[in-house]
C-alpha cells in the first residue's frame, strides 16, 4: 500500500510517497520558495537519486501538478491508498486524525485564526488534492492533537477566564505527530507497559517543544497557543517575560506584531549568537572560539534543562527522557550539556554512548543504574501514513 503524504507550508510544500506496512519510502521531496521567480521543486528517489527542476512562479497549484505529474512518470499515481496531510492547527475540534470531508475542512478552517501561517496553506493542499485526485480519500493529522489529553490545569493560562471561553486562549502545543511516535517507540523499546509509563520527549529540531507522557497520553507540553511559547528554539525565543513585548514596542517604535515577528524570526539562536539559527553551524563556531555562539548554546541547554526538569511534575517518575529531532538526535555535546544539568533528577552520562547516540545500547546514553535517557529518532511522515492507512481502510 502506498499513501502520498503532504505537508504544504506557506512558501514550501513537502511530499513523500510512503509504504505504511513496509515501513519504505517510495520517493520524497520539497517544492520551495513558491510563488517566487527561484520556485523549484527537488525530487530524491529510494535509490538516493536526486533532480531538480525550476518552476518560476510556480504557486502551490502549479507545484502540486508538478507533483502529480512526477509520481505518473515514476508509476506511483495509480497506485495510491489515500493522502495525509499535515495539518498545524486543530484547535480544540480534533483530538485525532480524521478522514477529510466538508465538516473537517470547515473546521479546519475555523481553526484560521489560531494557526495564521498554516492553516490556510495546510488546507489549500487538501484543496489542490482533491481537484488532481478525485475521490481520493485524504486524511488530516493535526499537530495538536496528541495534546488535547492536557488536563485543565496544564492547558489554562492564568488569565480572565473570559478570554478561554470567547477567544479560545490556551496551551494546544504542537509537534504532537513526533510526541506521539516518539513516546510510543520509546515505551517499545524499553519494553514499559503504556498504561504504567512516564515519558519525557524532547523534540529538538528548528523548532523545539518537549512533551511530558504520561501511560501514553500528553499530559504537559511546552509550546503553547503558539509554537512561540517554551523552549529557545532555531529563531524563536521562547518564554519570556510577557510585558517585554509593550516595552520593546515603545523601545523601537514598532507595533506588537512587529515585535512578535522579531521573536518569531529573530530571537533564540541566531538572536543570541548573532551567527545562525543553525546548532551545526553554532557548535562549529563554539569550536573556533566564538564566544556568543556560546552563550546561545549555553542559554539553549539550560533553559532546556529546566523545562524538561519541570515536566517530571506532572509524571511524577521518570522512566526515560527521549531525544529527538535534528538536535536531539545528533548534537552530542548538547545532550551532554542537559544531562549535566538534570543530575538532580538521577541522570548520568555516559559519555561513550552518547557519542554514538546509543546506537549499540538501544539508544540509551545514560550509565546503567542511572534515570535512563536515550535517542530515538522521529518519523512524522510515516505516523502521517499510518494514520492515512487505518482510516483509509477503515
Ligand atoms: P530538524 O528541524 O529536525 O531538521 O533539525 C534541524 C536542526 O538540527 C538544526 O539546528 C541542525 O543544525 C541540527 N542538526 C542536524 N544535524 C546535526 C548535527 N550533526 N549536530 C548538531 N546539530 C545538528
Amino acid at each position: 500500500m502506498q499513501i502520498l503524504v503532504i505537508n504544504c507550508g506557506s512558501s514550501s510544500l513537502k511530499f513523500a510517497v510512503i509504504d505504511p506496512v513496509a515501513r519504505t519510502e517510495a520517493v520524497n521531496g520539497l517544492a520551495q520558495r513558491l510563488g517566487s521567480p527561484e520556485a523549484s521543486i527537488t525530487w530524491k528517489d529510494a535509490s538516493g537519486k536526486k533532480q531538480e527542476t525550476a518552476i518560476a512562479g510556480g504557486d502551490h497549484a502549479k507545484a502540486m501538478r508538478a507533483v502529480y505529474g512526477g509520481l505518473k512518470e515514476r508509476g506511483l499515481a495509480a497506485g495510491l491508498a489515500g493522502i495525509g496531510h499535515r495539518v498545524v492547527h486543530g484547535g480544540q475540534l480534533f483530538s485525532a486524525s480524521m478522514l477529510i470531508d466538508e465538516q473537517v475542512e470547515k473546521g479546519i478552517e475555523s481553526c484560521f485564526a489560531l494557526g495564521p501561517l498554516h492553516n490556510p496553506p495546510n488546507l489549500l493542499g487538501i484543496r489542490i488534492c482533491k481537484e488532481l485526485f478525485p475521490g481520493m480519500r485524504q486524511v488530516a493529522v493535526f499537530d495538536t492533537a496528541f495534546h488535547q489529553s492536557m488536563p485543565r490545569q496544564a492547558y489554562l493560562y492564568p488569565v480572565p477566564y473570559a478570554w478561554y471561553e470567547q477567544h479560545a486562549v490556551r496551551k494546544y502545543g504542537f509537534h504532537g505527530t513526533s510526541h506521539r511516535f516518539v513516546s510510543a517507540r520509546t515505551i517499545e523499546m524499553l519494553g514499559l507497559k503504556t498504561e504504567d509509563s512516564a515519558v519525557i520527549v524532547a523534540h529538538l529540531g528548528n523548532g523545539c517543544s518537549a512533551t511530558a507522557v504520561k501511560n501514553g497520553k500528553s499530559v504537559d507540553t511546552t509550546m503553547g497557543l503558539t509554537p512561540l511559547e517554551g523552549l529557545v528554539m532555531g529563531t524563536r525565543s521562547g518564554d519570556i517575560d510577557p510585558a517585554l513585548i509593550a516595552f520593546m514596542c515603545e523601545r523601537l517604535g514598532k507595533d506588537a506584531a512587529k515585535v512578535t515577528d522579531l521573536l518569531n524570526k529573530q530571537s533564540g539562536l541566531i538572536g543570541l549568537s548573532g551567527v545562525s539559527n543553525d546548532m551545526r553551524a553554532l557548535l562549529a563556531e563554539v569550536d573556533k572560539g566564538n564566544d556568543r555562539a556560546k552563550l546561545a548554546v549555553e542559554v539553549f541547554c539550560y533553559r532546556l534543562a529546566k523545562s524538561l526538569a519541570a515536566l517530571a511534575v506532572p509524571l511524577g517518575r521518570i522512566d526515560a527522557l527521549a531525544f529527538t529531532g535534528g538536535i536531539g538526535e545528533n548534537s552530542v555535546p548538547v545532550r551532554a550539556k542537559v544531562i549535566e544539568h538534570l543530575k538532580i533528577l538521577g541522570f548520568a552520562l555516559d559519555p561513550a554512548r552518547n557519542a554514538v547516540s546509543g546506537r549499540e545500547s538501544k539508544g540509551r546514553i545514560t550509565t546503567d543504574g542511572s534515570t535512563c535517557a536515550l535517542v530515538v529518532p522521529t518519523n512524522e511522515e510515516l505516523v502521517i501514513a499510518l494514520d492515512t492507512a487505518g482510516l483509509v481502510t477503515g
